[in-house]
């Protein structure tokens, strides 16, 4: 093997890389130089104390904050820029960033189900306004989708008949109709009544055992130790520890980390 199929061999395990990356708001550095790579099938779980920019990471991932330094690549693609003349990165169009997104899902803390369209009209939606998808093949993709999140029973209900983990598990059915190769979860289960965690969760962890590329931002530490294959620390701006687990979760190896988790004990 010469050493170009050695690289693209190496590079085809990673999903979703991100070099580098920083941004700013106004005068304030809240991303300082991350870099993180998520290989395919695996999951990784990002902790870290509020404002530390776990958010504004996944939002560079996908693009909706583009970085203002540094380098994502979903595949072998490079997210927002690709090589101009003389080698030099040129903006993306708009269409193609959309491409580029549509390949990354994202599930919000808030559900943002439409109100007004019962639960399987709220899964077929992207489908038929993004992906252009005729209503039928729409409908069997979206039952698909409900029944992975064990709501097959609910197709005709509306959202406000739902309770909040019935919805996220709508919104993350709504997510998965879109087949995207990565799935970033900002808090999904933060806005929950204690007593729903645990439904969404179970999803979610149905989800990595299915070999589903994720990336979760999450408090729920016990998730992390179960279902992560790496675990990542944030804390102003910078990953301050990453590793498996067991390194990250039981053998934390700076001060920061160790004064997080004890909130969690
Ligand atoms: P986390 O998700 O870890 O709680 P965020 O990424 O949401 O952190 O935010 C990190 C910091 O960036 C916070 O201080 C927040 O106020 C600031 N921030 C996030 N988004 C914006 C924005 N659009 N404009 C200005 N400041 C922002
Ligand atoms: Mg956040």
């Amino acid at each position: 093997m010469n050493q170009a199929e050695l690289h693209s061999n190496v590079t085809g395990a990673i999903a979703l890389r991100a070099r580098d990356i920083v941004k700013s708001f106004g005068s304030q550095r809240i991303l300082d130089g991350v870099s993180l790579d998520i290989e395919r099938g695996k999951v990784v779980c990002i902790l870290g104390p509020s404002g530390s920019g776990k958010s504004t990471l996944l939002r560079c991932l996908n693009w909706l904050a583009p970085p203002d330094a540094g380098e994502v690549w979903i595949g072998d693609e490079r997210v927002g820029v690709k090589e101009g003349p003389q080698s030099k990165p040129v903006p993306r169009s708009g269409r193609e960033i959309r491409a580029q997104r549509s390949r990354i899902g994202m599930v919000f803390q808030s559900f943002n189900l439409w109100p007004h369209m019962n639960v399987i009209e709220n899964v077929m939606e992207g489908l038929i306004s993004v992906k252009g998808m005729a209503r039928l093949d729409a409908s069997d993709i979206a039952a698909e989708a409900l029944r992975k999140v064990g709501l097959a029973g609910k197709h005709t209900a509306v959202p406000a008949s739902l309770s909040g983990g019935q919805q996220q598990r709508v919104g993350i059915a709504r997510m998965l109709a879109m087949a995207p190769e990565v799935i970033l979860f900002d808090e999904p289960t933060s806005a929950l009544d204690p007593e729903l965690v645990g439904e969404v969760l179970a999803v979610m962890r149905g989800l990595a055992a299915a070999q589903t590329t994720m990336i979760v931002v999450t408090h729920e530490v016990a998730f992390a130790r179960d279902v992560a294959d790496l675990v990542v620390f944030m804390d102003g701006g910078k990953i301050v520890e990453m590793g498996s687990p067991s390194q990250v979760i039981d053998q934390p190896s700076s001060a920061r980390l160790r004064q997080f988790l004890q909130r969690f004990n």
